[in-house]
């Protein structure tokens, strides 16, 4: 699967992809990751990318021809591009969101804003989905465009050793993952959950369920309310 950035900065997202499991996904051929800088389709002299906000109002406002102008050479060169514009007013980001980009997409543009945010008609020229990562602004789309590769990328086939730990993942159902723990049995005098050092997978089952249930109860009340109310579907998978 490849992702290209169109970012102004593209040396605050590089070294993202430099280590851990993105950088063996790459090694591997799994992912791949360009990037696009506006700047370079700029047509004056001073290769200018913003302007002030029509109306009046602080601050500059990402101008549409330099945007537009890169993405349609990338259209050109990847007609199958879907193109993600990043922005604080866009819709909820979802774990659902990645699983589907991951699975019937080949190719993800994300595009991030900076400044003011970027001149409304490119995004309804050029945006084939807008999305946010949360209530709260950014200086830039750089972090949200990192965030959504991630979350796809993790779901690319291969690029996670083991994908049934992926099955019981917070977000992938309506309750959120129970917790987990390692070595060493006792740490500050706080102890494993003695029935996940038995052995015994029913009852570990069983045990892990009603961590889940009381965590998704505490944290996120309206998960647990729809969980309880269509439990059966999900019954299975513990
Ligand atoms: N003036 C805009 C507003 O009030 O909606 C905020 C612009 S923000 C400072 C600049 C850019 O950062 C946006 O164009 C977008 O690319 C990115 N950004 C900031 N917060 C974001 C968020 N929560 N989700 C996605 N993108 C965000």
């Amino acid at each position: 699967m490849r992702f290209t950035f169109v970012t102004l900065f593209k040396p605050l997202m590089e070294g993202y992809f430099e280590d851990s499991i993105l950088k063996r996904a790459i090694a591997k051929g799994l992912i791949s990751v360009d990037y696009l800088n506006p700047r370079d389709f700029t047509t004056d002299k001073h290769r200018k990318v913003d302007d002030t906000a029509a109306g009046g109002g602080a601050g500059m406002v990402m101008m549409a021809q330099p945007l537009y102008d890169t993405l349609n050479h990338l259209k050109k060169e990847s007609p199958d591009v879907h193109i993600i514009v990043t922005s604080p007013v866009g819709k909820p980001f979802r774990q659902s969101d990645a699983r589907r980009l991951a699975s019937q997409k080949r190719h993800v543009a994300f595009v991030s804003g900076r400044y003011e945010g970027i001149d409304e008609r490119l995004i309804e020229l050029c945006a084939d989905e807008i999305f946010s990562i949360g209530d709260y602004i950014l200086t830039g789309g750089e972090l949200p465009s990192l965030v959504m590769a991630d979350a796809v990328c993790r779901l690319v086939p291969g690029v996670l050793g083991n994908v049934e730990s992926l099955e019981t993942e917070s977000f992938e159902t309506t309750l959120l993952e129970a917790p987990s723990f390692t070595r060493p049995k006792s740490f500050h005098n706080l102890s494993i959950p003695s029935e996940l050092l038995k052995g015994n997978h029913s009852k570990i089952n069983a045990l892990k369920k009603r961590l889940a249930l009381a965590k998704t109860k505490y944290f996120r009340p309206e998960r647990y309310l729809k969980f309880t109310q269509r439990e059966s579907d999900e019954k299975s998978i513990y």
